[in-house]
């Protein structure tokens, strides 16, 4: 076994961990080791399905140091009008290009793939079995503690007879003209995706099936746009999230107000969702999706016989010739949150609601610019994973606490407003006085999200 020395050793090469690793060589002159199970950087782009894209726009993902796309705007698709959303081969290039051009280029960093971390301070080649013992002189970084499955890298939960056709949606394109019919099975991201893909290639939507165990609320996507063009649609929808909080008599009252002022979407305006998980959609997907008759609300899906679908709550004909697109798997980390430092190690989460790449790389600013772990901790406090509906509101509340704790921290403010991960703010910061609409704007939103902070505990309660 042989030893390396480094200050941190950073478990997982995917957006958090080079967010993370970003965010160190601009602040300190510290060394990192990067090690990832898998051959590339990227993280679960690596085995996403071809027809993937960034739900949220490109504008505000990935590392803080390099843009990933502009502020283009899509002229065509559901997609129109808005920022684009960077595709999965476009978000690999780039995580490539970070490591090569941004991180390796430093000298400061040694990534090893294809090797899995065993213990803190041990990590093993996949290939050779070569051991490495690593001396970390500040922390071991776990990357990956919110880390989750996606459909390509598990089997299914469900039971599948012999002779039906089960696939991963990646295996999709290349098979999908042998097929008469087609059953989704997963109501998140994945199957959102997966339904718009076989609709924008002309397949009648008669020939889809969609299993739903439980129903979504989604984001408006047109409501988080990046830019100054958009930043009166931001900082508004912002406003009408804590309005709606202010009014709202009771959490159900709550969601049918974020409903009616657009900000919330969900499928099927007879069916409740109770599950809520950062998913993104427009309009214009939304109306596409709708266009799918056939969707089957009786639970979870316990197996696939040849002629039947058998759920939790009764059975469905399987259409002849049906093939089965698994996107099943939850894409949701269920680990419990734990504060992000904690010994040696800093266990990275999100501490902004749904902004898993500026969490990380706020998490390693706030690594170089404190020393001491209960103030850090107590600046990152991590958000819970989004679940349940009701998390809209509980990530929403641990985000407030967050951003009041900033508050009088001169670099922070200064950090925020130059990170490009963190879209709002360098907005805000570019208002002029002058710009009177802005200005009002920002002053709406600032006693919107006051008064709505001090109504949510009430909500939780009940
Ligand atoms: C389809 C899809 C679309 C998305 N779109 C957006 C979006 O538009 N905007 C947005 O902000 N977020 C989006 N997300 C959320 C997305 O999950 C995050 O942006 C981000 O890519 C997650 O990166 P990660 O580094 O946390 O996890 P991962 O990508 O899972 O990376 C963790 C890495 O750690 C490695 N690893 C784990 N354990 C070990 C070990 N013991 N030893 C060695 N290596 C290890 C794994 O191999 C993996 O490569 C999307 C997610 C999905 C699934």
């Amino acid at each position: 076994m042989d030893s390396l020395d480094t200050d941190y050793l950073v478990i997982g090469a995917g957006a958090a961990g080079m967010a993370f690793a970003d965010e160190i060589l601009t602040n300190s002159d510290a060394r990192i080791i990067m090690v990832d199970r898998r051959d590339k950087p990227g993280g679960h782009w690596n085995d996403a399905y071809p027809f993937v894209r960034l739900h949220q726009p490109s504008a505000f993902y990935g590392v803080n140091s390099r843009s990933l796309g502009d502020l283009t705007r899509d002229v065509s698709g559901p997609n129109k009008g808005l920022c684009s959303l960077a595709s999965g081969t476009e978000v690999l290039a780039y995580f490539e290009q970070v490591m090569q051009q941004r991180l390796l280029a430093s000298g400061r960093v040694r990534f090893f793939p294809m090797c899995d971390v065993t213990a803190d301070d041990t990590f093993v080649s996949r290939l050779t079995g070569q051991r490495h013992h690593v001396n970390v002189r500040r922390r071991v970084v776990d990357s990956a503690y919110w880390t989750f499955d996606i459909p390509s890298t598990r089997k299914p939960k469900y039971q599948v007879a012999a002779g039906v056709k089960c696939i991963p949606p990646n295996l999709l394109p290349g098979v999908a003209s042998q097929s008469d019919n087609f059953v989704v099975v997963g109501p998140g991201k994945t199957g959102i995706d997966t339904c718009l893909w076989l609709l924008s290639h002309g397949i009648d939507p008669a020939r889809i099936c969609w299993v739903m165990p439980r129903d979504a609320w989604f984001i408006n996507r047109a409501n988080i746009q990046p830019g100054d063009d958009f930043f009166l649609n931001f900082i508004e929808g912002l406003s009408r999230q804590f309005e709606a909080i202010g009014a709202a008599a009771d959490v159900a009252d709550l969601f049918a107000r974020l409903e009616a002022v657009g900000e919330l979407l969900r499928l099927d305006p007879k069916v409740s969702p109770s599950i809520y998980r950062c998913a993104t959609v427009t309009g214009a997907e939304l109306a596409e999706l709708r266009r799918i008759g056939n969707v089957v609300r009786k639970g979870y899906l316990k197996s696939v016989e040849r002629d039947r679908l058998v759920l939790d709550q009764g059975e469905v004909e399987l259409k002849p010739d049906s093939l089965i697109i698994d996107c099943s798997a939850s894409g949701i980390s269920r680990r419990p949150q734990v504060p992000v430092w904690t010994g040696g190690r800093i266990n990275i989460q999100m501490i902004r609601t749904c902004q898993p790449t500026f969490s990380a790389a706020f998490i390693g600013f706030i690594e170089t610019a404190f020393a001491d772990d209960t103030q850090k901790n107590a600046l990152c406090l991590p958000v819970p994973n989004p679940i349940l509906a009701i998390d809209w509101l509980r990530m929403l509340v641990v985000s407030g606490k967050n951003r009041m704790s900033w508050r009088g921290h001169a670099n922070i403010e200064e950090w925020l407003v130059r990170s490009r991960l963190n879209v709002l703010f360098a907005a805000m910061a570019r208002v002029k006085p002058d710009e009177t609409e802005k200005l009002l704007a920002m002053k709406r939103f600032q006693d919107a999200s006051m008064a709505g902070m001090a109504k949510i505990p009430g909500l939780l309660s009940a």
